[in-house]
């Protein structure tokens, strides 16, 4: 846990830290390149471009870093607050409140999908929202029969702790979209455990998972991972609804992934929020995918896009954006 205090010495050291690899390319061969204030400047041998160690991670482009770094600090360790609550806290715009928020969601370690041999899968419904968006027209496509807002699926996995929250579509369940939820995870030799329709993920998984050992549709509660998965849909509903008071389709799997690692009661330390090097390009490019995964997998249109830009944010190539849509 950080005090406060902590947070300058932390600074210091997240911008003089040697970086693994390229923001851009993620190419691992890099050189010195000179200096950037108090800290040096690197380039990539593979796409000759320069860089220190902050580019890239939740803090880049911040102004107020230290200020930022108290921000997650306080999440850490007393959640997430509302967005009126933390711009006045730290005595930043609603706007900035907004962004720092999700740059911290979008700057969470993810679970490293290891091997299980209970694994547990279920569905959660959530309505379709798109709060905070400007413009509240929604119009659903129109092979959709059912004119009532569809539900956003999001499929959770758990072993002994939920290990994974992805949303999949919006609208009905399909095979497509389940075996979506199935792409990074470990192919081994494991039980798979699912109150799911059976049919559904048997067609979900076949091309998938090759070793697919035993699907058991009912007693649920008799599985400790299906267990672990009701009590944490219970929770995260609440969550929602309670402390949150909605959330926007868009960042729903953020939340549950932030949400995850709180009902799971992991802690992580501050510089680990400021490892991933691919945090703002994906802040800044969500938009630009939540565009294309309500193109590909919902049954409401894509509408009233938001018209904020950002700069080079092309500069940067990002391949893998799974946990978010
Ligand atoms: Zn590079």
């Amino acid at each position: 846990m950080n005090s406060f205090k902590d947070t300058y010495s932390q600074l210091q050291m997240i911008f003089t830290r040697k970086p693994e690899m390229c923001p851009y390319c993620g190419a691992n061969h890099i050189i010195r390149f000179g200096k950037y204030k108090t800290t040096h400047r690197y380039r990539c041998m593979s796409c000759r471009k320069t860089f220190i160690p902050i580019t890239g991670t939740a803090i880049y482009y911040i102004h107020k870093k230290h200020k930022f770094l108290q921000f997650v600090s306080s999440v850490n360790e007393f959640g997430l607050k509302s967005i009126i609550k933390t711009s006045k806290e730290f005595n930043i715009s609603t706007l900035t409140a907004f962004d720092w928020r999700h740059k911290f969601l979008l700057s969470m370690p993810l679970e490293n999908n290891s091997l299980y041999r209970d694994l547990g899968v279920n569905n959660h419904e959530n309505k379709y929202s798109q709060k905070g968006r400007r413009g509240t027209k929604v119009f659903i496509k129109s092979n959709f029969q059912n004119k009532k807002l569809p539900d956003s699926n999001l499929i959770f996995f758990a072993a002994d702790y939920v290990s994974k929250a992805k949303l999949i579509n919006i609208g009905k369940l399909k095979p497509q979209f389940v075996s979506r939820a199935f792409n990074d995870l470990n192919y081994q030799k494991f039980n798979l455990i699912t109150t799911l329709d059976h049919d559904l993920v048997n067609q979900a998984i076949k091309t998938k998972i090759c070793d697919l050992i035993n699907v058991v549709p009912s007693r649920a509660l008799e599985y400790l991972s299906l267990q672990t998965l009701d009590k944490f849909g219970i929770n995260f509903s609440d969550h929602i609804k309670k402390t949150m008071r909605g959330v926007a389709t868009k960042y729903l799997s953020l939340y549950a992934n932030y949400f995850r690692v709180y009902f799971n009661r992991q802690k992580y330390c501050l510089s680990e929020y400021m490892k991933k090097l691919s945090t703002w390009p994906e802040y800044t490019q969500m938009e630009k995918f939540y565009k294309t995964f309500m193109h590909n997998y919902s049954e409401v249109k894509y509408n009233n896009p938001t018209k904020r830009k950002w700069k080079l944010w092309h500069r940067f190539i990002l391949c893998n954006f799974e946990y978010v849509y």
